[in-house]
Formats: C-alpha cells, sequence, structure tokens
C-alpha cells in the first residue's frame, strides 16, 4: 500500500473511531436525559399531585379552597397516567372523592382517599424504580461502547504511534546511506524495499541509477586499464630506450630497452627517485642531468652530443631527447609539469656511416694532396723557364690552372684537417706564441687576395701583449680562414679591420669586414659543418668556420661572430695569455 494511502487509512480510521466515540457518548448522554425527563414528567409531577390532594383532604374540613385544589390536582392526575394501574387507581381517588363530595360529614372516605393515594404514589415510586434501574442499564451498556471505542481507538493509534515513523523513517534512513556509499563510490550499493509504495518505487529507481553508475565505473575502469595495456605494449615495444619520470623525478615507467642498457632490473627502477639511482648508475645519472638553458626555455641550436652506450653487444651512440609534459588541469587554467619523458634516438648506424664517410675522406683527400703537390711543382718548373718561354695565352692558362690547383690544395687541406677533427685525432703542438706573429703570418698569407681585390687594411693592435698558449699553426689558420671570408665577402676596394686586443686573462683576435653581413637566423649555423648561408658564393666547402671553431676550442679558447645584416660582420677568437 501507498505510504499516502496507509495515512490516509491510519488517520481515518482515527478520525472515525473518535466521531464514533463522540456519538456513542452523546446518544446514551441523550437516553439517560430521556429517561430522567420521563421520570419527572410522569411520575414525579404524579406524586407532586398525590402530595397536594393528600395535604388537600386534610383541611377539608377547615379551608373552603381545599376541595377546588382538590378538584384541580385530580384532573391534572387524569391527565398524567402513565403506568400499568394507575389508572384504576386514579379511578379510585375520583370515585371517593365524589363520595365524598356527597357526603362531607364522613369521617371513614377521607381515610379511604388518603388510602389511594398512597397506592397512587407506590404505583409511581416503583416506576420510578424501575425507570433508574434501566437508566443504570443503559449507562452500563454506554460505558461498555465507549470502553471498547476508547481501547480500539487507543490501540489503533499505538499502532500507528509505533509503526509510522519508522515505516517513513527507517527507508529514508537507509537511502541517506546508501545515498553516501554512492557518494563515495561504492557502486554495488543497492536498496532492499519491498512492496509497491513510493520507497519501493525510489528504491527501483535508485537500484537502476546504482546498477548504470557501476557498469559507466566498470566499463571507464576497464577502458583506462586497456589503454594503460595498449600504451605500456607501445612504449615497450619501441626500439628506442624510454623512461617516464614525474615531476619530483620518480621514475613511472621505463621500457625495456631502457632497462636493457641501464642494466638494472625494472623492479629496481620503478617508483624510485632517478636521483638516488643516479647515484650508483652512470647512465641513470648522465640521462637526468639537465641541458644548460633548457628550462629557460632556450633551445639552443646546438648539437647535443652523443653518448656512448654499451648497447646490442657494442658500442652504440644515443642522442638524448628530454620532453617536457605539462597539462591543463580539469577546471583550471594554468598548465601543470607533471613530469618528463626521457627518449633516447639510437643513431648507431648514422654515427657507423659517419666514420665510414670521415674515413673515405681522410683517405681521398690524403691521396689527392701528393698528385695536387706535383701538379705545384710542375707549374713551378713551368713557371721557371727552364722548359722554355710561355707566351702570354699559356701563361693565363697555367695562372687558371695554379688557381685551381691552390683551391684544390685548400679544399684537400679542410677535409683532411675536418677529418681529424672528426676522428678527433687533432695533433696540438701548443707553445707560448706573440700574437703579433700569428697575426703577421696570417697577412702574409693573404696578401695576395688582399691586393686583388684592392681591400684597405687596418691594423689596431694593443701595445706590449703577452704571449698567448696557442698551436701556432692552427691559430693561424683560423686567422686565415677569418681573412679570406672576410676579403671574399667584403667589396671591391673594401676595408677590414684587423685587431689584437687585451681581454683580461686573454687576448682577443678579431677581423672585422664592411661587407653584406649575416642574417640573424643562420649567426649560430655557420660554425656547423658544411653549412653555407644560402645565397652566399659556393666556392667553398662550409667547413672553414667549423674547423676554426674545433682548433680554438681544442685548445681552451672562445670563438665567435657579431655581425648585422649590411653592416659587416667581426669575427673574433680568444686565446689565453701564456
Ligand atoms: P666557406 O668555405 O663556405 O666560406 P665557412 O665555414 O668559412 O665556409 O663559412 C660558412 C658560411 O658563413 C659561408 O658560406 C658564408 O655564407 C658565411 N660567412 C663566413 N664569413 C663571412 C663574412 N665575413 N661575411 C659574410 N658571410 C660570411
Amino acid at each position: 500500500m501507498k505510504i499516502k494511502n496507509k495515512l490516509r487509512l491510519g488517520l481515518g480510521t482515527l478520525f472515525f473511531l473518535i466521531l464514533a466515540l463522540g456519538l456513542i457518548a452523546a446518544k446514551h448522554v441523550y437516553i439517560l436525559k430521556e429517561d430522567t425527563e420521563n421520570i419527572l414528567a410522569d411520575n414525579y409531577k404524579t406524586l407532586d399531585y398525590a402530595q397536594r390532594m393528600l395535604l388537600a383532604v386534610d383541611e377539608i374540613n377547615t379551608n373552603s379552597k381545599a376541595w377546588e385544589i382538590f378538584g384541580q390536582n385530580l384532573a391534572k392526575q387524569k391527565n398524567n397516567v402513565t403506568e400499568v394501574g394507575e389508572a384504576e387507581a386514579t379511578q379510585k381517588v375520583q370515585d371517593h372523592f365524589e363520595l365524598l363530595k356527597a357526603a362531607p360529614r364522613n369521617s371513614t372516605l377521607p381515610g379511604l382517599i388518603r388510602k389511594d393515594l398512597s397506592e397512587l404514589a407506590q404505583i409511581n415510586m416503583r416506576a420510578i424504580q424501575k425507570k433508574s434501574d434501566i437508566a443504570v442499564g443503559s449507562v452500563r451498556s454506554a460505558m461498555v461502547g465507549i470502553v471498547l471505542t476508547a481501547t480500539l481507538s487507543i490501540l489503533i493509534a499505538l499502532t500507528l504511534l509505533i509503526n509510522l515513523p519508522s515505516n517513513i523513517g527507517n527507508p529514508i534512513r537507509e537511502l541517506t546511506e546508501s545515498i553516501r556509499e554512492i557518494a563515495a563510490k561504492n557502486y554495488s550499493q543497492r536498496l532492499h524495499f519491498s512492496g509497491k509504495d513510493e520507497f519501493g518505487q525510489l528504491a527501483s529507481s535508485f537500484n537502476s541509477m546504482a546498477e548504470k553508475l557501476e557498469e559507466y565505473d566498470s566499463s571507464n575502469l576497464s577502458q583506462i586499464l586497456m589503454e594503460k595495456k595498449r600504451t605500456e605494449a607501445l612504449i615497450n615495444n619501441m626500439h628506442e630506450p624510454v623512461i617516464g619520470l614525474d615531476e619530483n623525478k620518480n621514475i613511472l615507467f621505463a621500457n625495456n630497452e631502457a632497462v636493457k642498457i641501464t642494466g638494472m632490473s625494472l623492479g629496481d627502477m620503478l617508483g624510485k627517485s632517478a636521483v638516488d639511482l643516479a647515484v650508483q648508475n652512470d647512465l641513470i645519472r648522465v640521462l637526468i642531468q639537465e641541458k644548460q638553458g633548457h628550462h629557460n626555455g632556450i633551445n639552443s641550436n646546438s648539437a647535443t652530443p652523443s653518448l656512448k652506450i654499451y648497447a646490442d653487444n657494442k658500442e652504440s651512440y644515443f642522442e638524448k631527447e628530454v620532453v617536457d609534459i605539462t597539462i591543463i588541469p580539469t577546471g583550471e587554467r594554468l598548465k601543470k609539469f607533471i613530469g618528463q619523458v626521457i627518449l633516447l634516438k639510437n643513431i648507431t648506424p648514422f654515427k657507423e656511416l659517419d666514420f665510414a664517410k670521415t674515413n673515405f675522406i681522410a683517405t681521398v683527400s690524403h691521396e689527392l694532396k701528393t698528385p695536387i703537390s706535383s701538379i705545384k711543382m710542375s707549374l713551378q718548373l713551368l713557371e721557371s723557364q727552364q722548359t722554355g718561354a710561355l707566351n702570354e695565352e699559356q701563361k693565363q692558362l697555367m695562372e687558371s690552372i695554379k688557381e685551381d690547383s691552390n683551391r684544390l690544395l685548400k679544399i684537400t687541406g679542410e677535409l683532411l684537417n675536418m677529418s681529424q677533427v672528426e676522428t678527433g685525432n687533432i695533433q696540438l703542438n701548443i707553445q707560448q706564441s706573440s700574437p703579433y706573429a700569428i697575426m703577421q703570418y696570417a697577412l702574409d698569407a693573404v696578401k695576395l687576395p688582399m691586393e686583388q681585390k684592392e681591400i684597405e687594411l687596418v691594423v689596431e693592435t694593443d701595445e706590449n701583449l703577452l704571449d698567448v698558449k696557442a698551436d701556432m699553426e692552427k691559430t693561424a689558420w683560423v686567422l686565415i680562414n677569418f681573412l679570406t671570408n672576410a676579403i671574399r665577402y667584403s667589396q671591391q676596394e673594401g676595408r677590414l679591420v684587423i685587431e689584437l686586443r687585451d681581454d683580461d686573462k686573454a687576448v682577443k683576435f678579431s677581423v672585422r669586414d664592411e661587407g653584406k653581413g649575416i642574417d640573424s637566423r643562420y649567426r649560430n649555423k655557420i660554425f656547423d659543418r658544411y653549412f653555407q648561408v644560402p645565397g652566399s658564393s659556393k666556392t667553398g666547402t662550409g667547413l672553414g668556420l667549423a674547423i676554426s671553431k674545433e682548433f680554438i676550442e681544442a685548445q681552451g679558447g672562445a670563438i665567435g661572430v657579431t655581425s648585422e645584416i649590411g653592416m659587416g660582420s667581426t669575427f673574433y677568437f680568444e686565446l689565453a695569455k701564456a
């Protein structure tokens, strides 16, 4: 039954019981009133008339009005005959009163009248007694009726009092607890209200809601687990080592390759702090080493040095890439750093190819050097005129062969130097060298091309410069490279400034030209191997500045450029004083 109907029934029953109680009580009170009124009307009045007639009989000889009073009361009594035998008794009183009226001196008749009146009173007294008994009886039955109805009402009220609050309160409490459980993600919670009342309907709606939530939750979970497995499988199947760190540098995951190269077990890595592991594991230390400027967002173009790691049963080369992982948490606007992924790119095949290329270049350039040198020697012989005079045309041809063989020699020299640099075989002969001597050596070497282009040379040097710690030949080579570039990129009759400056603990060599300058986009790249600014002269190899950098850095110096497009360039290097 529905709660609404239960309440209606309970309260309705109570209402009807109270109504019944009231009606029963009212009915019995009414009956009692009727009884009392009957006694008063039927019997009390007769007694009153009889009393008055008795008094009138006593005064019959002394009071002249007594006859009249008697007659009046007798008449009234005749109209108030209500009991069995009362009519006969009243008739007797009347008969004797008639006789007394005819013989007023008769002394026995008053006595007879008194007796008659007494009999009349007796009849009515008995009637009063009987009616009183009846009234007592109806009071009793009224009492029984009222007590019964009251007991029934009390019983029903008690039942309602005990059952109704728990009938309504218990399901509400259970519902509250279940909602709390659902809020705590216990989606297996169910309500077990039987019946078809409102709570039954509520329970079935609640249960279907919980079931759907449970289904959604478990499907979501299994989906997430599936995705997790898929991602793990993907990472594990990658041929390159991958390690994931959280924001506190604790290791979240590492794929098989990563486990292999670190030489640790996965169990020893997962959940551990990479900083702690770095203490005992060199590779992890290198992996978590931050690149300078990494967190300032500076993305330097300089190539990341490759890592040499023993993997795949041989020395392998890897390039490290650290990717910062950031997310925007739900409901927030700011990005949050949640960790890093360290990727190692296996560049061993490229390295092997690179070695092969370097060896090849070294061999070829070495092999080319001898024939080129003999070409140059033959040219010198031709020039010395011992072999006969040359006509103008032959001289021009010889000049161009000389130029080409010089260029060839320069290129083979650069390639040889480069292969030395790449194989790490730079042979340095560091001595105390005079900066002035280095400068003079370089200037002598570029004298001819400078004259050819009618370049104005300005030399600005600080006086009494101390010697520098340098490989004289290689440093001069760098300066010559700066000067030939400056001449090449200067206008005809341009101006070139060479400076030697005292720079605290070092001496700064610089070459300034007024040529076309270098676009800022390429300024970092010109020191890379084989790089040439797009659109520049194609005669070079793009190796000069790369070799210069290697030479200077191998001597512990620093190299750089400042340039403004259209305003010329200044190339410089610094070497420590001896
Ligand atoms: P290359 O043999 O091609 O000159 P370098 O390594 O010496 O190779 O120079 C690399 C590039 O730098 C050149 O291609 C050129 O575009 C640029 N460069 C070098 N020096 C200058 C300069 N003084 N003015 C303008 N550009 C220059």
